[in-house]
């Protein structure tokens, strides 16, 4: 079984895959469909090591296709394109995120958002409308359609802007959708991590008051210093939390673990939405009581549509913003999966696939 699934294409690949629970990533030969006409393949130079892909490597969602090549923060150099390709040419720097596919024909697709589309096809651990599996950027070159292909401006570097095509839109949709991007607006962003630092740097270039939430006090001077926020909370001190209820017009929240979210409501002025970006394990705890009088309101969201990530890398272009990160080698990606869960790493790691997947 495995092996008909892996032997279907004729442009042969390498990547870094898991193959059972354990998550662990090795070498994996596997194939690739050839450029189709409206196909842009193009050289991996580094891919991010997305939360998600952790998750995904060891079956926490239960929709893993094994082996699973993991990697959604994608950018890499075009190098072939299809006969009806035309916004992409040989050379270019390209990046691809979650998705690779959508139905091209729904309400969602229609109005931009392939992201909530229900046949969104996610780019790695499942399946094209052929049935062949998707893999993701642990790998030496992709083929996408060009729908699902974004552009990276020349001034952005490609290590540090990879991050973006996940952490970089998951927190840049939400600001928008919700109306979070208003010059003088007080934002909170709960949790310094890949998504969390990205947020603070999104919603200062919006021209927010950004207040950062956490746990640990020690991220303090660099929030305020490295990343440019304007205040720090210590979500554990209920001192400090007191003194900034009712202070903020919304928040993003980025924590995947368990927490409480009344402190956060708290924090909200009336007519003030949380949003919530980390996925949990675990079903929160929701007051009711605060949201009804306040007329607070709670959201999630997930990644963009294509045509918001493009608008979203343009903006972090002209703003400059890309994510801080530490470059592996391929060879660690065991390591820094390990340490990424200890969130030992500022503030996400970024392999170097073009120099160290050989
Ligand atoms: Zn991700
Ligand atoms: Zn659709």
């Amino acid at each position: 079984m495995e092996n008909s699934a892996i032997a279907e294409h004729p442009m042969k690949a390498i990547g870094w895959a898991a193959h059972d629970t354990t998550g662990h990533l090795s070498p994996f030969h596997f194939s690739r469909r050839e450029t189709g006409e409206n196909d842009v393949r193009f050289k991996v130079m580094y891919c991010g090591i997305c939360h998600s892909d952790v998750h995904m490597v060891k079956n926490e969602w239960g929709s893993t296709i094994y082996p699973v090549v993991p990697g959604h923060e994608i950018v890499g150099l075009v190098t072939e394109i299809g006969t009806n390709v035309q916004k992409f040419k040989i050379g270019d720097r390209v990046g691809v995120g979650s998705m690779v596919g959508s139905c091209h024909s729904c309400q969602l697709c229609d109005s931009n958002l392939e992201n909530y589309c229900s046949k969104m096809i996610l780019i790695f651990g499942a399946k094209y409308l052929d049935g062949t599996i998707t893999y993701g950027g642990y790998s030496d070159f992709m083929v996408a359609d060009e729908h699902f292909i974004v552009r990276i401006p020349d001034n952005l570097p490609l290590d540090a802007s990879a991050p973006l095509l996940c952490a970089g839109i998951t927190v840049y949709s939400p600001l928008k959708y919700y109306g979070l991007d208003k010059p003088g607006m007080n934002i909170g962003v709960v949790g310094l991590g890949g998504l969390g630092h990205v947020a603070v740097k999104f919603a200062k270039a919006m021209g927010a008051n950004v207040t950062v939430i956490s746990t640990s006090p020690n991220k303090k001077k660099e929030a305020l210093e490295s990343l440019g926020a304007d205040s720090f909370l210590v979500s554990r001190q209920e001192d400090q939390m007191q003194s900034a209820m009712g202070t903020m017009d919304g928040i993003i929240d980025t924590v995947s673990a368990q927490h409480p979210l009344q402190p956060l409501i708290g924090l909200l002025k009336p007519n003030g939405k949380l949003v919530m970006v980390g996925i949990t394990d675990k079903p929160l705890e929701l007051p009711i009581l605060p949201l009804i009088t306040g007329r607070k309101l709670i959201g999630g969201s997930g990644i963009g549509g294509m045509k918001e990530t493009q608008e979203m890398i343009d903006f972090a272009a002209k703003h400059n913003i890309t994510a801080d990160i530490e470059v592996i080698s391929i060879d660690y990606v065991n390591t820094a999966v390990e340490r990424l869960l200890k969130a030992d790493v500022k503030y996400r790691f970024v392999i170097d696939v073009a120099n160290t997947l050989k």
